[in-house]
């Protein structure tokens, strides 16, 4: 399939550290003299990409911990990584993204003092100058290459110390280009530690008018997406393939149009989707007209890219009309601002054609 086919497309659900160049790696270790064990792209895509079992979430969270501390609290690095993001959204249509990402996790200095997860050690770059370098780096990528790149501004479940400082930072930066808050987590699900510092700052985001997306339903049970939509005032939900297990839930978020961004390779790799791809929900989403978007997650670590996340779900049965709705899905759900919808949207049918407003 050729990008002709798609020319343009959005992406709602992308890490930006799981979508950094594996040569910026390579490149930052030497230029750091940090000892790192892989010596060229090869190897390092050799160790990072998920090509074979355990296909579990926490396979692939745990080769985040392999190059994050190569590149956390690297000034350098990180505007490097947020401009040629945008470069390669651009070499596959991707025309408006809103890529996420944890401030604290790039982060080499805390606020209160804590050791910062990943760096070698502390320097001046706190979450909000993390922030602040990503921002200006998408500015300048999305002038350069023709495209809009928007931040989600992500807490981490099992820190919920943050999540205060994220949605800080979510108002802080509301003018230059942060457009929503959001949650990474394993299995979100009522009871999880800590869970009211979490919802307290989702509930206020939605007092302070910043949109919210919670990852739920991925590995963990539908109970989380109800979590999400009823606790999280949650406007998307990333992932959310359990919600096929809680019949009147998934009848409730069809009634109330919530937006699932749906990840195809991601959804396997992860074993949060039956491998028998015959069972994945897609189908479901689609017999159902669920609201939903296609996107790549992690393309560090699953070796993908939106093409082929395309290909992947027409592979399964989408035809392209399916797959031009999903675009149309994506920009109606996306956070961007009225005005720039409605730029999207007139974008889209000047792409696709005007009977997709109708889909
Ligand atoms: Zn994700």
């Amino acid at each position: 399939m050729s990008d002709t086919q798609f020319p343009y497309k959005i992406e709602l659900h992308v890490h930006l550290d799981g979508a950094i160049r594996t040569e910026t790696i390579i490149q930052t270790a030497k230029r750091r003299n940090i000892k790192f064990q892989w010596e060229t792209t090869e190897e390092l895509k050799s160790h990072l990409v998920m090509r074979e079992p355990p296909y579990t979430l926490q396979a692939l969270l745990d080769r985040f911990n392999t190059f994050m501390p190569v590149v956390a609290g690297d000034r350098e690095a990180l505007y490097k990584i947020a401009y040629d993001f945008c470069e390669d959204c651009k070499a596959h249509n991707a025309f408006y993204v809103e890529a996420r990402y944890s401030p604290h996790l790039f982060a080499n200095k805390m606020k209160d003092g804590t050791k910062p997860p990943f760096a070698q050690s502390e320097g001046d770059i706190t979450p909000q100058e993390v922030v602040k370098i990503i921002c200006n780096a998408f500015d300048k990528g999305s002038k350069d290459f023709g495209i809009k790149v928007k931040s989600i501004l992500c807490c981490v479940e099992h820190r919920p110390e943050w999540s205060m400082e994220v949605l800080e930072l979510c108002k802080e930066f509301q003018s230059r280009g942060v457009v929503a808050i959001d949650i990474a987590c394993g299995d979100l699900e009522p009871g999880i530690e800590h869970e009211e510092m979490h919802t307290r700052a989702f509930q206020l985001a939605s007092q302070y008018g910043i949109h919210r997306t919670v990852h739920a339903g991925e590995s963990g049970p539908a109970a989380g997406i109800k979590l999400a939509l009823d606790e999280m005032h949650a406007e998307r939900i990333g992932h959310g393939y359990k919600v096929v297990d809680d019949p009147d839930l998934y009848e409730r978020c069809r009634r109330e149009n919530v937006h699932f961004e749906v990840c195809p390779l991601s959804s396997v790799k992860t074993g949060s989707v039956p491998q028998n791809l015959e069972e994945h929900p897609l189908h479901r989403f689609i017999d159902d007209e669920v609201n939903f978007s296609i996107n790549t997650d992690d393309p560090i670590v699953l070796d993908n890219d939106l093409t082929r996340d395309y290909e992947m779900v027409m592979e399964m049965g989408l035809d392209k009309e399916h797959v031009i709705a999903t675009i149309f899905h994506a920009a109606r759900s996306c956070f961007a601002s009225p005005e720039e919808k409605e730029q999207i949207l007139k974008d889209l049918v000047e792409a696709y054609g005007e009977k997709f407003m109708k889909m």
